[in-house]
C-alpha cells in the first residue's frame, strides 16, 4: 500500500484564509480579537513558540500581546498577570505556554484563567465540558487531529459523521492538553477509543488495533511499521528533537517512524508539515469564537469541527 500524505500546510492556509476573513467581518461588527501569551523562565521552546504565534497573529491581522516573567517569578506575579489579562477587554483568548519553571502550579495557574478566555481549554471548567461532550473551546493540537482526519475522509469522498461510528481509534499519549482532549473528541464521533501510555505493556498489541492511530508521545519514532495493521490512517503529533546524524545540528521527528508506517497505511500526517500548521491557524481561530462570543454573535464564527 502507499499511503497519502495528508498536507498539513495546504489544509492551514486554507483554513487561515478562512479565520482572517472571519477576523475582518468580526472587526466590522466591531470587535478587536486579541490573543495573549503568558512566558514564564526563558525555555527555548516556549519562546521560539511564542515568536511562531505572534507571527500567526500578525499575518491573521489579529491583535497579539506577550507577558514574559522571568525564572524566578512567584506564583503570586503569574497570577497578577493572568488577572490583569482576565480584565483586559482588548484580550479575548489566554495561552499560558509551557513548560512552566517547576515552583509554578499549573493547575493553579490555569484555575485563575478567565474561562471564556482560555482558549486551549485548561481551565477545569472547559476541561470538563469537553470531557462531557460540549466543548467551549477545541484544543487546538487535537481538534488539528480531527480536522486533518475529516478533511482527508471527505477528499476520499467519506462522511466523517459515518465513519468514526464503530472504528478503533487508537491514542498514544493520555496528557491533558493532547492525549485525553483527543480521546474525548474520538467518543464524541462514537469511536471505539483506546488510550495508551507510558505504563501501557506490549504498546504494539493495542496500536495494531486501531484503524485510526493518534500518536502524542513525545518519543521519536516510537510506532514502528511492525507495530500497525495494514490501511491504519495514521496521525503523528510529535515533534521531537533528533541530532542529524549527516549535518550534526538538531531537526524534528515525528512519534511515528515514518517510512515503515507509510509502507502499511492508507494514509498519514509527515513531520513536520502535518498537524503543527493547523494547530497555530486553530489557536486564533478560538481567539475569534471568544470575541464572537462576547459580543454574542456565535456561531457564525470561529472554527469549529
Ligand atoms: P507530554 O509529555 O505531556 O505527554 C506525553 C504522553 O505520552 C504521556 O501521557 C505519556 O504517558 C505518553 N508516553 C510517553 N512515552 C510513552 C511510551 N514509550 N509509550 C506510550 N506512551 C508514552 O507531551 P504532550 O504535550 O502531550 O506532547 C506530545 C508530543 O506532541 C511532543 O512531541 C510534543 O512536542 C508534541 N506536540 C505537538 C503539537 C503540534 O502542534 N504538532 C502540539 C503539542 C505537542
Amino acid at each position: 500500500m502507499t499511503a497519502t500524505v495528508i498536507d498539513g500546510n495546504k489544509l492551514a492556509d486554507e483554513l487561515s484564509e478562512q479565520v482572517h476573513e472571519q477576523l475582518r467581518q468580526l472587526k466590522i461588527s466591531g470587535a478587536r480579537p486579541g490573543l495573549a501569551t503568558v512566558v514564564v523562565g526563558d525555555d527555548p521552546a516556549a519562546g521560539a513558540y511564542e515568536r511562531h504565534v505572534k507571527r500567526l497573529a500578525e499575518r491573521l491581522e489579529c491583535d497579539y500581546a506577550n507577558e514574559h516573567l522571568s525564572d524566578d517569578a512567584e506564583v503570586a506575579d503569574v497570577l497578577a498577570v493572568v488577572g490583569k489579562l482576565n480584565a483586559d477587554p482588548r484580550i479575548t483568548g489566554i495561552l499560558i505556554l509551557r513548560p512552566l519553571p517547576p515552583k509554578i502550579s499549573e493547575p493553579l495557574i490555569y484555575r485563575a484563567l478567565d474561562p471564556y478566555k482560555d482558549v486551549e481549554a485548561v481551565h477545569p471548567e472547559n476541561a470538563g465540558l469537553l470531557a462531557q461532550g460540549r466543548p467551549r473551546f477545541v484544543p487546538s493540537t487535537p481538534a488539528s487531529c480531527f480536522y486533518l482526519l475529516d478533511a482527508y475522509l471527505r477528499s476520499t469522498g467519506r462522511d466523517p459523521v459515518a465513519f468514526f461510528p464503530g472504528t478503533s481509534l487508537v491514542v498514544v499519549g493520555r496528557s491533558d492538553s493532547v492525549g485525553k482532549p483527543a480521546a474525548s473528541l474520538g467518543l464524541q464521533r462514537h469511536a471505539t477509543v483506546t488510550t495508551c501510555h507510558s505504563r501501557t505493556k506490549d504498546l504494539g498489541s493495542y496500536t495494531r488495533q486501531a484503524d485510526v492511530l493518534i500518536v502524542a508521545a513525545g518519543r521519536a519514532g516510537l510506532v514502528t511499521g511492525d507495530m500497525v495493521r495494514e490501511g491504519v490512517i495514521a496521525i503523528d503529533v510529535g515533534i521531537d528533537p533528533v541530532e542529524d546524524p549527516e549535518t550534526g545540528k538538531t531537526k524534528f521527528v515525528g512519534d511515528i517512524d515514518f517510512d515503515s508506517v507509510a509502507a502499511k497505511a492508507e494514509a498519514i500526517t509527515p513531520v513536520p508539515g502535518g498537524v503543527g500548521p493547523i494547530t497555530d491557524v486553530w489557536l486564533i481561530g478560538n481567539a475569534v469564537s471568544a470575541a464572537a462570543a462576547a459580543l454574542r454573535v456565535e456561531p457564525r464564527f470561529g472554527v469549529s469541527l
